[in-house]
This record gives structure tokens, C-alpha cells and sequence, in this order.
């Protein structure tokens, strides 16, 4: 068994649940590659699971974000939900 990490290859290199649900937040924030996002994409056209967690993901930080804007937030609650999600919804570099 091979495990030579410098091999390049065009395989996706995402291919189960755990990987792809790790990498979610980095695809949200559009941080990943092309290569890396047309890999998730894959995995969640076939697996109902993540999908659903990722529909979610993206769902609660468009509205957080929008609720930043527009203040709506009560003091302390975006503090809670990014150490529930350990996401830094806001973009101001620090969860909680
Ligand atoms: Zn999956």
C-alpha cells in the first residue's frame, strides 16, 4: 500500500462524509480550490446526509450574516453560536 503524498492526480481527493463535513466551513467561505469544491459538490450529489448538513451550514450563515448587518442580534447570542458551530460567522477572526 502506497501512501506516497506527493502524487498528483486529478481524483477528488474528498470522499466520505466525515471528510467532506470537515472541509464544510472552508467551502462556505470559499476558501477551497476549484478542484477541492467540485469534489464536495460530488460527494453531496450522492449522499443525502451531508447534504442536508451543508444546506443547514450555509442557511444559518447567510442569516447570521445578515443579521449582523442589520443588528438584529441580541448581545452574546453570535458569541454563542459560533462556539456551538466553532465558526466565526462574523468574520472577526475570533469564535465566541
Ligand atoms: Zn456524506
Amino acid at each position: 500500500m502506497s501512501n506516497d503524498a506527493t502524487t498528483t492526480t486529478d481524483e477528488p481527493e474528498i470522499r466520505d462524509c466525515a471528510e467532506t463535513l470537515r472541509e464544510l466551513d472552508v467551502f462556505l467561505d470559499g476558501e477551497l480550490s476549484q478542484h477541492q469544491q467540485d469534489a464536495i459538490r460530488h460527494h453531496l450529489d450522492g449522499c443525502m446526509d451531508c447534504l442536508g448538513a451543508f444546506d443547514f451550514h450555509a442557511e444559518l450563515k447567510i442569516v447570521v450574516a445578515q443579521k449582523c448587518n442589520n443588528d438584529e442580534m441580541p448581545p452574546g447570542l453570535l458569541g454563542k453560536i459560533e462556539r456551538c458551530f466553532g465558526t466565526d460567522f462574523d468574520g472577526d477572526g475570533k469564535i465566541g
